[in-house]
């Protein structure tokens, strides 16, 4: 029976319109539904940004001069005074003594949000003028004066916007809601977890956990709340990454790769250098993927410069060497190019037929290409985009490769995928991603690892330097200069200030080009550029006919040019870790020793500075990633959306990391002993799923 039949059709409680709940009504429910709770389940989970604790607020009897606290009250008058500076007063009595608050802005607006008889909290800075008093305090509506809802010690802050304030849709009265929803919904919210895992991680049931969201006992029970929707979330996650991998492996049958492996030896005999021990292994790993009889779909992460090009060019010929014709899609045309180049180089005079495809050539010189792709006349194709465009069809493509693959979207390496009748995948990256991240975004990829650089490169020296020392750096980058050194000076562009940006990179390619470096040729290269003009100036940097590249970070992945020893990042605190990382790879690419110099104003913020120290004390990837991942977060990662991550309401891909464990575990277990989740026990998993999941996720129609 296909998974995607739905059980029933009896409309469930949790999918009660808010509009029919008890005192929400048709304006309230207006409000609630422009921020997307249009559902009593979206409202369960409309969760409290805070809980304020009642032990923590003081009595005004007890304020001091000058101290930060919070403050509950009764409102016992408001009042707008219009003197020579008009203000609102609203006074509250806490049955120890009065304390006022002020406004002097928006007066009208927050009159209208105070009533006499509401219970209110202020926080800020306590100062006194005739009574005590607080100037634009935060402040919340926590309830009326004759409230029945006893809030127990902890005060659930929702969050609150001006459109909930203009129609009365303060904590209270969320609170009010809530109690009357639960009281006639709560026995019906469906468990959505098996008892057994409940029980094995102890953990409190749905409706328990939403009870205690919205009126919580103690903050050891809000603890528990979120443990169990955190692992809730990421069990589901896994579940779908299993049911990917379990129904991508059993359903498709992989294109057959016999390999040749006397073919191999002597296409890598040819190499001007040996493969690295991680590049063996790695190559083993996609061997034996590939006659396997399944799919192949890996993942292949390698720093900067520790040779993924080789492997593409391996795995590509792995199929070629079999018949089948290979695609290597890049994201830049510059590194299209540069693929391209390295490869017929590494590929001498082997019998290959190759092209380049790529967005600039000319309509003709694409339909040819197009031609022989579709005749089967070429046996490798590597370009950019242009290979996913219509028009674009193989004879029978077995090996796709995708380099750089945080450049792209999911669903660009999906459509490129589908120009094959399932061919075999193989994803590079060079942006080192922390293992759990991994398992969460690719956790239906196997993952190979190349973690060794070709021998005889050096570490690249790397120096944090204030923009007072440039002077300094202009000398020692003319050294280097003069013994036929070159060097690259990075300028940040973004594109919300780039106008300027570019202004200010061009200005320094002029100053640097007059006043610092005149007897040397120097070029600016950026985005706005024309491909060829690009191409121009990267190849007379490659030919050293320029010796200093001025360039805004379009030089960011991939480019590689063994003279170029130098890399001078100005305002450096502008770029992220990672990308910090990836630019320095642009140098150190031969057998001299490289330097990276991140200049930066004197003062720069504290998690700037922590960037500069981590780039100086190492050079492993892996390292920064999880320095960059701490310091920022998951979400900011890498730009989260097009890289499908999920968005997580309650887990922290940092902090979590030993519940997706688990998580992962009991899911993968889940699906291997019970595929169509048919088990009576599994029944919620299932209904969950096909509620909530195979369209999201795109899963496939298991039949
Ligand atoms: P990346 O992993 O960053 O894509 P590349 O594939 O561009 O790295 O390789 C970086 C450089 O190292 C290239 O010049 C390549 O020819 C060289 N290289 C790759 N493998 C080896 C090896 N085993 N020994 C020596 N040099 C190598
Ligand atoms: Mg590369």
């Amino acid at each position: 029976m296909p998974l995607k039949t739905t059980t029933a059709n009896t409309p469930h409680p949790l999918d009660t319109p808010v509009q029919f709940l008890k005192g929400v009504g048709e304006k309230r429910a207006e409000v609630l539904e422009a921020a997307g709770i249009s559902t009593l389940e979206d409202l369960l989970e409309f969760r409290p940004r805070r809980y304020l604790d009642r032990s923590e607020v003081k009595q005004i009897a007890q304020l001091q001069m000058d101290e930060e606290v919070t403050v509950i009250g009764e409102v016992v008058a408001h009042q707008i005074h219009r003197g020579r500076r008009k203000r609102l007063s609203v006074a509250i009595h806490d049955g120890t003594g009065i304390l006022e608050a002020v406004w002097f802005n928006q007066v009208e607006f927050f009159s209208r949000i105070f009533s006499q008889g509401q219970i209110v909290a202020f926080s800020g800075k306590v100062g006194r003028f005739r009574y005590w008093q607080m100037v634009h305090p935060d402040f919340d509506i926590i309830g009326e004066k004759k409230e029945q809802l006893n809030t127990g010690q902890l005060i659930p802050l929702y969050p609150s916007t001006q459109e909930f304030k203009k129609v009365g849709l303060s904590h209270y009265r969320f609170r009010q809601i809530f109690s009357r929803a639960l009281q006639k919904y709560g026995d019906s919210i469906p468990e959505t977890l098996p008892d057994y895992l409940l029980k094995k991680y102890r953990l409190i049931s749905r409706a328990e956990a939403y009870r205690q969201m919205h009126f919580p006992d103690s903050l050891e029970m809000v603890h528990q709340v979120w443990r169990r929707f955190k692992y809730e979330e990421l069990f589901y996650l896994q579940m779908v990454m299993a049911i990917r991998r379990r129904f991508h492996g059993t359903e498709a049958r992989g294109k057959a790769v016999r390999i040749d492996d006397s073919a191999l030896k002597e296409l890598i005999h040819g190499f001007p250098f040996t493969l690295t021990g991680a590049q063996q292994r790695v190559l083993e790993e996609i061997k034996s993927d590939l006659e396997s009889g399944k799919p192949m779909n890996r993942l292949l992460q390698g720093d900067v410069g520790s040779g993924k090009t080789v492997i593409a060019l391996l795995t590509m010929m792995c199929g070629k060497f079999s018949g089948y014709q290979a695609a290597l899609m890049a994201p830049t045309e510059i590194l299209a190019q540069q693929h391209y180049f390295n490869i017929r180089e590494l590929l001498g005079d082997q019998p290959v037929k190759m092209a380049l495809l790529i967005g600039s050539l000319t309509a003709s010189e694409k339909r040819e290409i197009h031609r022989q792709l579709s005749t089967g006349e070429l046996d490798l194709v590597i370009g950019t985009h242009a290979l996913i465009q219509e028009g674009v069809e193989f004879k029978n493509l077995g090996i796709v490769v995708i380099d750089e693959q945080h450049r792209f979207g999911v669903t660009q390496r999906g459509e490129l995928i589908e120009k094959g009748d399932i061919p075999h995948v193989l994803v590079m990256t060079a942006t080192p991603i922390p293992r759990t991240l991994a398992l969460t975004i690719y956790g239906d990829l196997d993952v190979s690892v190349i973690d060794e650089l070709p021998p005889g490169r050096q570490t690249i020296k790397t120096f944090w330097r204030t923009e007072e020392r440039l002077p300094k750096i202009y000398e020692f980058i003319r050294e280097h200069l003069r013994n036929n050194e070159q060097v690259y000076v990075v300028y940040p562009l973004i594109e919300e200030s780039e106008k300027m940006d570019l202004k200010a990179a061009t200005e320094a390619f002029q100053f640097l080009q007059k006043k610092i470096f005149p007897d040397y040729n120097l070029a600016l290269l950026h985005g706005r550029l024309k491909m060829p003009e690009k191409e121009a100036i990267m190849d007379q940097f490659k030919k050293g006919e320029v010796q200093l590249l001025v360039a805004t970070t379009v030089i960011e992945v991939g480019v590689d040019v063994p003279q170029a020893t130098i890399m001078m990042i100005e305002h450096a605190e502008r770029f992220g870790l990672s990308q910090l990382h990836q630019l320095r790879g642009r140098v150190g690419r031969g057998a001299l020793q490289s330097y990276c110099i991140l200049v930066t104003p004197p003062e720069i913020n504290e998690i700037a500075r922590e960037r500069m120290q981590v780039m100086e004390s190492t050079c492993d990837g892996f390292v920064i990633a999880e320095e960059d991942l701490r310091l920022r977060g998951s979400g900011e990662f890498f730009g989260t959306r097009q890289h499908g991550m999920p968005d997580l309401r309650y887990a922290n891909l940092v902090t979590d990391q030993n519940i997706i464990s688990v998580a992962r575990k009991d899911a993968f277990e889940m699906i291997n002993s019970d595929p169509y989740l048919r088990k009576p026990e599994h029944r919620m998993v299932r209904t969950q799923f096909i509620k909530n999941y195979i369209e999201k996720y795109r899963l496939p129609s298991i039949a």
